[in-house]
């Protein structure tokens, strides 16, 4: 494989990566906002790339509730419009490949990017036709194109909302008609410090389970120790998305380390939001890594944060000691955790241990 360039110079891990946690809704090109606005006849309040970077991103630390906000500004661009939706899946796909990324999980859900069969309907828009079924098909068909024309691989989770629950049998619905066409999982997004009512969601999850449809949940990000208990008994959560505050309850972090539990991190998007202290030197991913504990690298929402993937492994190399070991560990446990088919799981682990220079050492 080629070495990796980021912004000229040469990448961090300058390896092959597996991305877990990113929200297509939060990873769209600032270009293709103005792009569609114009093509649509939507007037937003700035007319360049760099204004509209200004309006639409974050570069202190703040609330999770101002940086949902953000979501505000542009997301009535795109639902709603078939180009738009299907434009964004491709272009995120392009994105990660030249990331070095192989296998990526993105997740979105499908009600706030539709305008039809959505109730409310979302960002203020007018009724249309675009149904949450037509937005899963529309992401299907960007990522699959994207994966031919960048050869990588990628695959979607879809997310139910917390303040949302109406939405989420739905959501389990769509996961399983997509089951073999791209969905691997269901999540729970949204933000868990108004609204932590958790049972609301557990039958989408208990038909998940039943279904066969992984699992994962953000948990832990802001919220307590007890959000992450209630992913993993309730709602039987396989992989934790954030999970920070795990390690404030030292009984449950260690019967998921145990467990092997995934937490999906992501450096950058925790002390932008506010989820973590700003000091990256005190932060719970360094006791992640020191417990050897089985997590991810990842960007969550990199147009928001105006990041890439490069800004999070750059920030663990700077700031909490990770050697190039430690990134080829914690991308074999991503690779590991992934909610591939076993088949495809090994092919995705043999294609790291072959770039990794560990061909024949399954016991990493
Ligand atoms: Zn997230």
């Amino acid at each position: 494989m080629a070495e990796i360039f980021v912004n000229g110079g040469k990448a961090t891990f300058d390896k092959p990566k597996i991305e877990l946690h990113v929200h297509l809704d939060g990873a769209i090109r600032i270009e293709t906002i103005l792009d569609v606005a114009k093509r649509r006849g939507i007037a937003l309040p700035a007319t360049t790339v760099s204004e509209m970077t200004s309006l639409c991103t974050v570069d202190k630390p703040g609330s999770l509730t101002e940086f949902l906000d953000k979501f505000n500004q542009y997301m009535h661009v795109i639902a709603g419009d078939r180009e738009a939706i299907k434009r964004i899946a491709y272009e995120f796909v392009e994105t990660k490949a030249k990331e070095g990324v192989i296998y990526v999980e993105v997740r979105y859900s499908p009600h706030l990017m539709a305008n039809c069969d959505v109730e409310p309907i979302q960002w203020n828009q007018e009724k249309g036709d675009v149904t949450p079924d037509e937005v899963v098909h529309l992401v299907n068909e960007g990522l699959k194109e994207g994966e031919k024309a960048f050869k990588i691989k990628a695959r979607s989770i879809l997310c139910c909302m917390r303040h949302m629950p109406s939405w989420s049998m739905e959501v389990f619905e769509l996961c399983k008609k997509y089951q073999n066409d791209g969905v691997v999982a269901i999540d729970l997004a949204g933000n868990e410090s108004i609204n932590c009512e958790a049972s609301l969601h557990s039958k989408a999850y208990e038909e998940a389970e039943k279904s066969g449809i992984h699992r994962t949940v953000h948990a832990g990000e802001v919220g307590l120790p007890s959000v992450v208990r209630e992913a993993v008994e309730l709602l039987k959560a396989e992989r934790i998305g954030h999970g920070y505050h795990t390690i404030l309850d030292e009984v449950l972090y260690k019967q998921l380390l145990e467990q092997n539990m995934h937490f999906e991190t992501c450096p950058v998007s925790s002390k932008l939001t506010g989820a973590c202290e700003p000091d990256f030197t005190k932060h719970p991913i360094i006791r992640f890594k020191e417990d050897k504990a089985n997590y991810s690298l990842n960007t969550d929402d990199p147009m928001i944060f105006n990041t890439t993937l490069e800004s999070d492994y750059q920030t663990v190399k700077q700031y909490m000691g990770f050697t190039e070991e430690e990134f080829m560990r914690l991308n074999i446990n991503a690779a590991k955790s992934s909610f591939l088919p076993e088949k495809e799981k090994k092919d995705l682990l043999n294609q790291l241990y072959e770039a990794y220079g560990m061909i024949n050492d399954t016991n990493f």
